[in-house]
């Protein structure tokens, strides 16, 4: 690398986002572990980190259980233009959605961007029901133990809401 790309990178500012990936069609185990393949690919996207998987019951639900994780990445696209990438992704694995919380070959949503609150049509962050799901909140902690949820507090002390749903590392 030389002094001037170096020079050229040192201008660009990078958000934390953290990531939630859950599937309970077809193989569902393969599904995340691709999810997190192509994430590792977005353009302006580095991966930074990801939780265990965890197998989890269905919320509100039917179908088989789901497999989660939570990943970290360094992103220098705006908030929008990640909530597309990860849209591509879902795509790329057929996602359909008959009807709400219908079973899903793979679901990516955007639970954290930085410390952004964002509330637009069609973005919500941080993610509305991040501190009401386990499948959601277990990884985030595990990931960031210390973490903060814009508007409510340490992710941590959440836990023990969500103590009753069904969460088991694989
Ligand atoms: P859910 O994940 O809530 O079960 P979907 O994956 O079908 O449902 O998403 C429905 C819509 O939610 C998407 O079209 C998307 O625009 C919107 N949405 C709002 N905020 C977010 C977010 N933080 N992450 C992902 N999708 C979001
Ligand atoms: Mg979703």
């Amino acid at each position: 690398m030389s002094i001037t790309d170096r020079a050229d990178e040192g201008g660009f500012a990078f958000t934390i986002a953290y990531i939630g990936i859950g599937a309970n069609l077809g193989d569902a185990r393969a599904n995340v572990a691709d999810a997190i393949a192509r994430l590792q690919k977005v353009p302006g996207c580095t991966l930074m980190a990801t939780s265990r998987l965890y197998r989890t019951a269905p919320i509100d639900a039917g179908g088989d259980d789901y497999i989660n994780a939570v990943a970290r990445v360094a992103t220098t696209l705006p908030a929008h233009d990640l909530l597309q990438a990860l849209h591509g992704i879902e795509q790329a694995h057929g996602r359909e959605r008959p009807y709400r919380n219908a079973p899903r070959t793979l679901d990516l949503d955007l639970l954290l961007y930085g410390d952004a609150v964002i509330d637009s049509n069609d973005l919500t962050v941080p993610h509305p029901r991040i501190t009401e799901r386990a499948f959601v909140l277990v990884p985030l902690v595990e990931l960031a133990p210390a973490i903060h949820i814009p508007g409510r507090g340490a992710a941590q002390a959440c836990l023990p809401a969500v103590a009753d749903q069904g969460i088991t590392p694989l």
